[in-house]
């Protein structure tokens, strides 16, 4: 008998579409070789890279489990009704809706279920660290509901309470958000609760970057100060791409109605098996020593990277994620990142509060340990990390291209001795 295959080399597809087949392989190498520092990404293990890929992609289920459109789901029922469940238990929620597509339409979905066209929604500002699906201006939320936004301090780097306060007040928005993509503090629940209560407005929790943390107990849970809970499942939750909406039964049916049939169609089946499966794991011990992890590795890249002169928005962080400010080292945030990926450390360029540049050009880099932290780095490591990064951003400075050689080579001898998950060895 000759021995397993690996599960990876994908036969089939290399049969099929050798073209196609050859880009998956390169993206493992690239996932495999590089320092991925983008905080909204991670890498999910092979249980769940199985699950999203089975024969539960070639049926349509519109409708609830026991509540269907459609025949022949004695086993599609089970599987959502697993995921719902498990989704319950994890976050300690009444209700919990895992068909939305993404992130973008689960919150679409919450306007659909609160408000009306035309209404006031309120949320943090893109620029500030908020989420475009919170009422920001190009996005839909923005053009076809009437969106407020707030910031955060100047001098704090921090949300100023009095001026959510002021606004709600003023404003009165039917549905309020909180929470954003580039947030490195713990976010305060409990004073927007109050807020959201005096406004009579909806809050709204989009726990999407810690959703994990929040599963792992490394950020506070918002379950008992908010109505509704947003989460993509992709981030440091460490599940396929989708989304999740939880809140209280009191407002189960306008969350249900909102996904299907306000905005969607049938649900994507083999992504709410992989979510299940995450859900799974989320529940594990194993979960909880990475949530911390990745929590204790931010704070301890943070320290190594003031060390070495780095402005942090905020001073530091409290999660998983760091926007540095770059503009004391002279060096814009699109050129530092174009360097640093070529040191195989992966960012993204970002705005900082108060940005002076161009959303296009701004001057931050925006940071996170999920993905390192799933490869099983550890706070020890960090110092060698803020290294590489200070040494990648004087070369982006100089367009020294041999000095970000020598740190990619660096960062490929370290990564060897941690493979990451889901990944081909
Ligand atoms: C990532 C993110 C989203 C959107 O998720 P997509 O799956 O990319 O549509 C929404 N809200 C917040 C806060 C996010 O970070």
């Amino acid at each position: 008998m000759t021995a397993p295959q690996h599960p990876y080399t994908h036969p089939a597809l290399t049969a099929a579409d050798p073209e196609l087949a050859a880009l998956v392989g390169a993206e493992e190498r690239l996932q495999a070789e590089t320092l991925r520092l983008i905080p909204s990404e991670n890498y999910v293990s092979a249980a769940v890279l199985e699950a999203s890929g089975t024969v539960l992609q070639n049926k349509y289920s519109e409708g609830y489990p026991g509540r269907r459109y459609y025949e022949g789901q004695q086993n599609i029922d089970q599987v959502e009704t697993l995921a719902v469940e498990r989704a319950k238990a994890v976050f300690g929620v009444e209700h919990a809706n895992v068909q939305p597509y993404s992130g973008s339409p689960a919150n679409l979905a919450v306007h659909l279920a609160f408000a009306e066209p035309g209404d006031t929604v309120m949320g943090m500002a893109l620029p500030m660290g908020g989420h475009l699906t919170h009422g920001w201006g190009v996005s839909a939320t923005g053009k076809w509901f009437r969106g407020v936004q707030y910031g955060v301090r100047h001098d704090t780097g921090l949300i100023d309470f009095d001026e959510v306060r002021e606004l709600a007040l003023k404003e009165r928005p039917k549905v309020i958000f909180c929470g954003g993509t580039a947030l490195p503090r713990t976010i305060d629940f409990a004073a927007f609760g109050e807020i959201a209560r005096e406004a009579g407005a909806v809050l709204v929790a989009d726990i999407a970057h810690i959703a994990g943390l929040v599963a792992g107990g490394a950020h506070p849970s918002p379950v008992p100060h908010v109505d509704v809970i947003s989460t993509t499942t992709h981030k440091t939750l460490r599940g396929p791409r989708g989304a999740m909406l939880m809140s209280r039964e009191e407002h189960a049916k306008a969350l249900d109605k909102a996904v299907f049939p306000g905005l969607q169609g049938g649900p994507h089946n083999q992504t709410t098996a992989a979510i299940a499966v995450a859900l799974r794991e989320a529940s594990q011990p194993s979960f909880r020593d990475y949530a911390h992890a990745v929590v204790a590795n931010a704070k301890a890249l943070a320290e190594a990277l003031l060390a070495r002169g780095f402005d942090l928005v905020s001073g530091g962080t409290d999660n998983h994620l760091i926007l540095m400010d770059l503009t004391p080292k002279q060096v814009p945030g699109k050129i530092a990142a174009k360097a640093l990926d070529r040191a195989g450390l992966v960012v993204n360029y970002n705005t900082v509060p108060y940005d002076t540049r161009k959303p296009f050009d701004p001057s931050g880099i925006r940071i996170g340990t999920p993905s390192l932290t799933s490869r099983g780095l550890a706070p020890e490591h960090m110092t060698l990390v803020a290294d590489w990064i200070d040494r990648g951003v004087a070369a982006a400075g100089k367009g020294d291209e041999q000095a970000l050689a020598a740190v990619r080579a660096e960062v490929g001898d370290l990564l060897g001795a941690f493979p990451a998950p889901g990944l081909p060895v």
